[in-house]
């Protein structure tokens, strides 16, 4: 699959961190740090065309003309597994706002609902950073998008560590003008809206939640889900 918007990394440590991600037997905290280091790579990867204004400054040596960021950047992490995203961002770039909308996927629909959104009256930055280990549906991403947009955000960019071409497909045809950055492309996703081969549930393997077997990413679907899911796949094979 290729698409204009979408930007998938071919960084070799990307490649060697993302699979000791996925790896079933990686425990919570071995996740947390890889998160964390992923996060880097790929926000420096979606910073690459920040726009920069020249400003005087001092070595010990002698005057020179340097560089600052310009746009204020705007991170929005798709609660509750986006969060696990933040600090590393925070490192690239201190100065950026950290914005929480809430938004949960309702486990037979697989449709986004808003439960918490903070946001002030007008826009305060130039740039949101959507930030989301998995770009599975779409639906979250779109809808964070639509709330960001009414609220006056200039350019957006997901973040997202791997992305199943469903959500690709229907974040691009809904906002062609996001930039999608993601670590791999997978395969599909499975019936209960999991990204295949993927990684699992992303929130639980950060934060050592695991709700038992019906939670489980094999377990079986809802009508409802798996329905929305073929309908997705319809949807791309056009
Ligand atoms: N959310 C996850 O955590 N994992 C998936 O595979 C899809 C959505």
């Amino acid at each position: 699959m290729s698409h204009p918007t979408l930007h998938a990394s071919t960084h070799p440590l990307v490649a060697h961190k993302l699979a000791i991600l996925r790896d079933k037997t990686t425990e919570p905290k071995k996740f947390r740090e890889l998160v964390r280091e992923l996060t880097w790579l790929l926000g420096y990867e979606a910073m690459a065309d920040l726009a920069t204004r020249q400003v005087p400054i001092e070595t010990p040596l002698e005057p020179m003309t340097g560089a600052e960021v310009e746009p204020r950047v705007g991170l929005v992490p798709v609660l509750r597994a986006g969060l696990g995203m933040v600090d590393a961002m925070l490192e690239l770039i201190p100065t950026a706002e950290v914005w929480h909308i809430g938004l949960y996927r309702d486990e037979r629909t697989l449709k986004p609902v808003e439960y918490y959104n903070k946001l002030p009256d007008a826009a305060t930055v130039q740039l949101c950073l959507i930030l989301d280990p998995m770009l599975a549906t779409g639906g979250s991403s779109a809808a964070t998008v639509d709330i960001l947009k009414a609220w006056g955000a200039a350019r957006i960019k997901q973040v997202s560590l791997i992305a199943a071409p469903e959500g690709v497909t229907t974040l691009s045809a809904a906002h062609p003008d996001v930039d999608i950055h993601v670590a791999a492309l997978d395969s599909h996703l499975n019936e209960r809206g999991y990204i295949v081969p993927g990684l699992g549930d992303a929130g639980d393997r950060q934060f050592g939640t695991f709700a038992g077997p019906a939670s489980e990413p094999g377990h079986e679907p809802s009508d409802e889900t798996a329905e929305v899911v073929r309908r997705l796949q319809r949807d791309l094979r056009g």
